[in-house]
């Protein structure tokens, strides 16, 4: 299984094209501006891509979901605590921005629990409120540890809570009740900023080492 990490945007939002090399199918996560050079990539690696994966509804992580759903035919899977940021530019918080982002309504609700098959792979959806009310992070156990942790967990850092919509107490619960009960050796790949592993940030994150507890 490959991962591949694409800054994209004013904010440099990552979206990950996650896939099995034996099938060539892929899910992309976040794809949050640039569709053109997301595309580009997928056809480059050829790769045939079922699901766009929404970590949760912000500007920045759902730029470009209309193009590539377009493009790839693809389904597009958001919890649905933020479903409706797909469609309303307050909700996804452009219109702050002084812009009008709207996408198209998502094909599938994700919940706590949900398998995502990507050909030989399968990603858990972990629902952990907090940065926003329908923030999820997808979990693969095998044949690599890994997280996608949208906005919820950094390298060094955790997500804003103070958006609308957006909860302290449930971010930190959301860490230190779902993302900290795996094992050291996942790698986690957040939403911004680089990769880092669950054991290093138990360790180092200053967050978890004096608010999480
Ligand atoms: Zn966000
Ligand atoms: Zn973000």
């Amino acid at each position: 299984m490959k991962v591949i990490a694409m800054p994209v945007g004013q904010l440099a939002a990552n979206c990950y094209i996650v896939y099995c090399e034996n099938t060539r199918k892929a899910v992309v996560i976040d794809p949050g501006a640039d569709g053109q050079s997301i595309l580009n990539r997928i056809q480059y690696e050829g790769l045939e891509v079922g699901h766009i994966l929404l970590t949760h509804g912000h500007f920045d992580h759902i730029g470009a979901v209309k193009f590539l759903k377009e493009q790839l035919g693809a389904s597009v899977a958001i919890h649905s605590g933020d479903a409706q940021a797909l469609t309303d530019a307050a909700r996804n918080l452009s219109a702050f921005m002084g812009e009008h982002l709207v996408q198209v309504p998502p094909d599938v609700l994700l919940q706590e629990g949900d398998i995502i098959a990507v050909g030989g792979i399968t990603m858990k959806v972990l629902h952990t409120p907090g940065h926003s009310e329908g923030s999820v992070c997808f979990v693969v156990d095998s044949p690599v540890k890994m997280a996608f942790t949208g906005d919820t967990l950094f390298q060094g850092s955790i997500g804003r809570s103070d958006f609308p919509g957006g909860s302290y107490e449930q971010l930190i619960s959301s860490i230190r009740d779902k993302l900290l009960t795996l094992d050291d050796d996942y790698t986690i790949y957040p939403g911004h900023g680089p990769k880092s592993t669950i054991g290093a940030e138990r360790v180092t994150n200053p967050f978890i080492k004096y608010y999480v507890r």
